[in-house]
């Protein structure tokens, strides 16, 4: 029998549920269970694939081409276990499933409500979860905070599900916030107390409660959210914000967590959790360490959530490599009005990330011409590769006409196309080139030595690729396609000969990076700005990334 955990959010968004429940996860896995995760998000929209940046943050990408919420990059990164559709559900999934059912005649006759049958689907597909992986324990997250109207036909499917299977294979866990008044110095659990009043007022206590909170928590605290709250001081449990990310599993290991879940669960660990890869990870980040400076250049930089992925990946290589590395948030329109330049300038490294549209797009182009001629190492991720070859393509064919027709649909020379399958897609949802493809890396090119094996598997998210017109005009001046699909008719990577460090993919990287387990391509990286900057490298230059 599979046994739940649920995760609920109150007072305020944005104190790090998803980073919780990731950890939560690798408590479970710690200790020999197979877990999985899931994110059920009250909001409308389908999937978060049509969102702006702005609006929701990263698009996470799986391997199975699913676009979904940034939590769950967290809680692959944290279990490291490849997820799958079936663990990012939105209210827009579950309305217009159930609605396709009335319209087919499913209901014979019956009038359609949330209760049953919004709830009802929402308990399939949380079922669906267990079915599809096999998991023996499955963390399921919901999105927003308790008392938000779009979220109580989730909270009551959970209340339901709690009946349907028992209270010993379910467990309520409520992530909340405990303000800090500066004026008295004191963190306040009131907003606590009334967010656990609301969630019983719709039939849900309790069982563990996660304190949030940017001050630590004292025995004191504890007892009094204990008292109010209806859990024992042990389910309380305190979550100081950690500098480190990766360090929370740890804390709330040290609190009796990992264990008093199994207790309440009647669960008996299968092996003794082993922490020191992850204890020597933070250590890592503790020890003072030579400096790096690495300018990402985008365009939703006011919201450093639109690149969760990638900075992710640049600290999972910083750690191996044990260096500090300053991330740099540029935002390329500033480059366009002459700003911004010092920064850039003062960086050692630069990368360029995906993005769709044209806006800023030029001073993506500048950014990528200054690594070039400056032999600055360079990072193109997606839209970044095609930037890239843009760049690239001007100073060869010598015509600032070049470009992506994405930017300029009547580029003379459209270095970057449609992919022949997006002519004619009308529909923006879901529609793109997404998940998994295979890249055949081409020998002695710097990505075969960064991966150090011949073929490998990346996520893919665009509509654009690079036009095969014009490779052979771009490899005579030095452009090496050195990543392509298996029948060679994609280039999935480009890297100059030239250059210390000139690479980009046309897949997203970001996505496969894990801690303790850095992306190849995030490493080559990284090891060339530490050159750059005159640094030594502490790892051994010939080990190699294998099994990644
Ligand atoms: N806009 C580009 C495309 O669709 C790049 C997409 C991306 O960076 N993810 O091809």
């Amino acid at each position: 029998m599979t046994k739940y955990v649920f995760l609920t959010g109150g007072v305020v968004s944005s104190v790090g549920k998803g980073v919780a429940a990731a950890a939560i996860g690798k408590l479970f896995k710690e200790r020999g269970f197979s877990v999985s995760i899931q994110k059920l998000d009250p909001y409308l929209n389908v999937d978060p694939g049509t969102m702006s940046p702005y609006q929701h943050g990263e698009v996470y990408v799986l391997d199975d081409g699913a676009e979904t919420d940034l939590d769950l990059g967290h809680y692959e990164r944290f279990i490291d276990t490849s997820l799958s559709q079936v663990c990012n559900v939105t209210s827009g999934q579950i309305y217009s499933h159930v609605i396709a059912q009335e319209r087919h005649g499913d209901f014979l006759g019956g009038t359609i409500q949330v209760i049953p049958h919004i709830t009802n689907e929402i308990k399939r597909r949380i079922r669906l979860v267990a079915r599809s992986t096999g998991a023996e324990i499955v963390l399921v997250e919901i999105g927003g905070t308790v008392g938000d109207i779009e979220s109580l036909p989730f909270l009551e499917a959970l209340r339901q599900m709690r009946s349907d299977i028992g209270r010993e294979n379910t467990l309520f866990i409520h992530v909340t916030w405990l303000p800090y008044i500066g004026a008295t110095q004191e963190i306040k659990t009131k907003p606590t107390q009334h967010s656990v009043r609301e969630l019983r007022s719709i039939g849900v206590s309790a069982d563990v409660i996660i304190a949030r909170s940017d001050h630590a928590i004292g025995e004191e605290l504890r007892q009094k959210i204990a008292l109010f709250c209806d859990v024992e001081k042990k389910a309380v449990i305190p979550l100081p914000t950690a500098s480190l990310l990766y360090e929370v599993p740890l804390l709330l290991e040290r609190e009796g967590l990992g264990d008093l879940l199994l207790q309440r669960m009647g669960l008996r660990a299968r092996m003794k959790p082993d922490w020191s890869a992850w204890e020597k990870m933070i250590a890592t980040d503790r020890e003072s360490q030579a400096k790096v400076k690495i300018a990402l250049v985008g365009k939703y930089v006011e919201l450093l959530d639109a690149y969760m992925s990638v900075r992710e990946a640049v600290r999972h290589a910083a750690l191996d490599l044990k260096v500090d590395v300053e991330m740099v948030w540029i935002h390329s329109a500033d480059l366009e009005k002459g700003k911004a330049w010092d920064e850039l300038e003062a960086s050692q490294g630069i990368i360029v990330p995906g993005g769709f549209g044209g806006r800023g797009i030029e001073g993506k182009i500048a950014a990528a011409r200054f690594a070039r001629e400056n032999k600055v190492p360079y990072l193109g991720l997606c839209l970044g590769m095609q930037v890239m070859v843009i760049e690239f393509g001007r100073h060869v064919l010598g015509s600032e006409d070049v470009n992506s027709t994405e930017f300029n649909r009547n580029t003379p020379h459209p270095v970057i196309d449609l992919l022949p399958e997006q002519r004619g897609v009308d529909d923006k949802g879901g529609t793109m080139r997404l998940g998994l493809y295979p890249c055949k890396l081409v020998p002695g090119t710097r990505a075969a030595a960064s991966y150090a094996v011949d073929m490998v598997e990346e996520r893919h998210r665009h509509r654009f690729e690079f036009n095969n017109t014009y490779r052979e005009i771009l490899n005579e001046h030095g452009l090496l396609f050195s990543g392509l699909s298996p029948d060679e008719s994609l280039v999935e990577i480009a890297e100059f000969k030239d250059h210390p460090f000139m690479l980009g993919s046309q897949f997203h990287p970001e996505f496969l990076s894990r801690p303790n387990r850095p992306h190849p391509l995030f490493k080559g990286f990284i090891k060339a700005v530490m050159a750059h900057a005159g640094l030594e490298i502490e790892t051994p230059v010939e080990e190699a990334e294998e099994g990644f």
